[in-house]
């Protein structure tokens, strides 16, 4: 077995299709002074096709995976418009007397080295951008054919050194079981491109490698652990097999339960939304049998795009999305970047501690610029479904109430365009600062509702960086003093009679569940795939036996007792429900 990085969870097994590189036989001779304007001329009309090529793939491309995806390919076309890519090109062919291949191949050089020099994941994979475009003008210049994927065999699974965006375009998930790359990372576009897909892939394999992998072999990949198998023995082939089925079956069998009402046995309804970034997400949310959306992080809309989203823009998402949910809730939370998302246009300022720093509420309150553009285009959307608006890490009433001035303002313009929004829209924040659980109960007065983001508070009342390994055993959703925090903003919110949600990721994890019955929310927010898995359990829950549970936390001094009451929970459930 060979161990990878798991990218995109799954299992494929097939025969292996090895993607060639793009590999060029570029002229040698110099060339002239008099055939600078010819040779400026091939980029340029090299440019036009490329570009032109690149628009048609982002509309092929828009109806697969959705509108987000396609944004890679503006940061494509940005680079072909830069005049600093246009002026090495130039300068290559006037100082060195370079044909224009040539000048294009050494500038794309120069860029990718520079790049890739940096110790900045982020910034390499500008680098493989700059690679893939580069890539597809030389084509041009050369009138080299496209390197095409075989779609008259087998499905297979796809090797390749790396890929592009543009390569995972051009792929269909019928014909690609699954894809495996020598190198790259989690966090590349790729990867993003190929879980909106629902293809499993493996990256980083290079290293450890024996020897290339060949087309044709017997490759097994499983994208949840990041294994790779090549050419393995018949039983391993044989359990991969069987597993493979086995989680499809259990996918099936979960999925009838996507449109059963989620009720405790004893009648408590708690209600299962989805936590989404983009209009892709919602088509899985849906299929999981979603109650809407409680968080819909809308900063991945300002990402990968070179420019802020305009008004129509965002509006055109939120609206979509509010009209596919059918008056179903959907939250939509106003930017958060800042800390660890960060915006390649927008130059936030090198911080020390960035999550403390400048981020979320506080850039809307400070460009109020960007923050009405935003709240317009929400406002207007709200006509289309049941929008719910709400405010990121928000530490004091003053903070409310300034982002409560500037919606206004909002609104106000809105009514003397005469442009319709829903006057009813509800108003919310995030409570992930403990400053907010502390004046929860001030808090409850100014909003109508509560979203508990346990990511951040979880970081903040430890403090813990939720980004820094070196301390993440330290990271402890379940220690004594969170438990504290959840039931004081519990009780405050319901003391003043406004709902209350929890969005972070303890939303999804199983072992909480009877804390959230005990407390006796009224949503949980989570990632889709964690969606009915959590239905299951809470069908066979019931709210007072969470009560005992809830009521021995409270007693606890270590998060381990805390983990230990938790888990005996849920195997005294199972147990139960395993004897009927
Ligand atoms: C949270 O902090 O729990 C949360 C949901 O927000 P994010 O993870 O986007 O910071
Ligand atoms: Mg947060």
């Amino acid at each position: 077995m060979i161990q990878g990085i798991g990218a995109s969870a799954g299992i494929a097994i097939g025969r292996s299709f090895v993607l060639p590189n793009w590999e060029w036989e570029l002229p040698e001779q110099k060339i002239d002074v008099a055939d600078f304007a010819r040779e400026f001329e091939r980029v340029y009309e090299g440019i036009r096709t490329s570009k032109s090529e690149i628009e048609q793939i982002k509309d092929d491309l828009r109806d697969v995976v959705g509108s987000e995806e396609t944004h890679i390919f503006d940061a494509h076309i940005a680079i072909l418009d830069d005049p600093v890519f246009m002026n090495e090109i130039q300068g290559i062919i006037q100082r060195q007397y370079k044909a224009a291949e040539v000048a294009v191949k050494e500038a794309i050089d120069h860029f990718v080295t520079m790049f890739d020099l940096l110790d900045d994941e982020y910034m390499k994979e500008r680098a493989l951008d700059i690679k893939d475009v580069g890539n597809r003008l030389l084509k041009h210049l050369l009138g080299a054919p496209e390197i095409t994927l075989p779609s008259d065999t087998q499905p297979f699974i796809l090797i390749a050194k790396e890929l592009s965006p543009s390569q995972l375009a051009h792929i269909n998930p019928k014909h690609v079981l699954g894809i495996v790359t020598l190198a790259g990372s989690t966090t590349s576009h790729s990867a993003i491109m190929a879980r909106a897909l629902g293809v499993p892939l493996v990256v980083g394999v290079e290293p450890k490698l024996p020897e290339p992998i060949q087309t044709g072999q017997t490759i097994i990949i499983d994208g949840s652990d990041g294994s790779l198998f090549i050419d393995p023995a018949e039983h391993i082939i044989d359990a991969y097999t069987e597993l493979h089925i086995r989680q499809e079956e259990a996918k099936k069998k979960l999925h009838d339960i996507a449109h059963h009402i989620s009720i405790t046995p004893d009648g408590k309804t708690l209600e299962l939304a989805a936590n989404i970034s983009s209009y892709k997400e919602l088509e899985i949310a849906l299929s999981s049998g979603a109650h809407g959306v409680g968080l819909f992080r809308t900063e991945f809309l300002y990402m990968d795009r070179h420019r802020f989203p305009m008004e129509e823009e965002q509006f055109e998402v939120y609206r979509s999305v509010a009209e596919k949910l059918g008056g179903e809730p959907l939250v939509i939370r106003t930017l958060d970047v800042g800390g660890d998302k960060q915006l390649d246009y927008f130059e936030l300022p090198e911080e020390d501690n960035p999550f403390l720093g400048y981020r979320a509420i506080r850039i809307s309150l400070d460009r109020q610029d960007l923050f009405k553009t935003q709240l317009r285009a929400i406002l207007r959307a709200s006509c289309y479904g049941q929008i719910k608006l709400m405010f990121p890490l928000i530490s004091s009433v003053d903070e409310v109430r300034a982002a409560i001035a500037v919606l206004n303002e909002a609104k106000g313009e809105l009514e003397q365009a005469g442009i319709p929004y829903d006057r009813s829209m509800k108003i919310g924040i995030m409570i992930e600062v403990p400053a907010a659980v502390m004046i929860a109960d001030l808090l409850a007065e100014e909003v109508d509702f509560f979203s508990i983001g346990t990511n951040d508070l979880v970081q903040f009342t430890l403090a813990v960086d939720r980004m820094n390994e070196e301390i993440s055993h330290l990271y402890e959703p379940y220690h004594p003093a969170l438990i504290r925090m959840l039931q004081m903003t519990v009780d405050a919110a319901k003391r003043k009679g406004i709902t209350v949600g929890v969005c972070g990721e303890l939303a999804g994890d199983l072992r909480a569940l009877p804390i959230w019955l005990s407390l006796d929310v009224d949503e949980l927010s989570m990632s889709s795939h964690s969606i009915l898995l959590v239905k299951e359990r809470l069908l066979c829950t019931t709210q007072e036996d969470s009560r005992a549970v809830y009521e021995k936390l409270f007693g606890c001094r270590t998060s381990t007792e805390i983990l230990e009451h938790l888990n005996g929970f849920m195997k005294a459930i199972d147990h139960k429900t395993a004897n009927g």
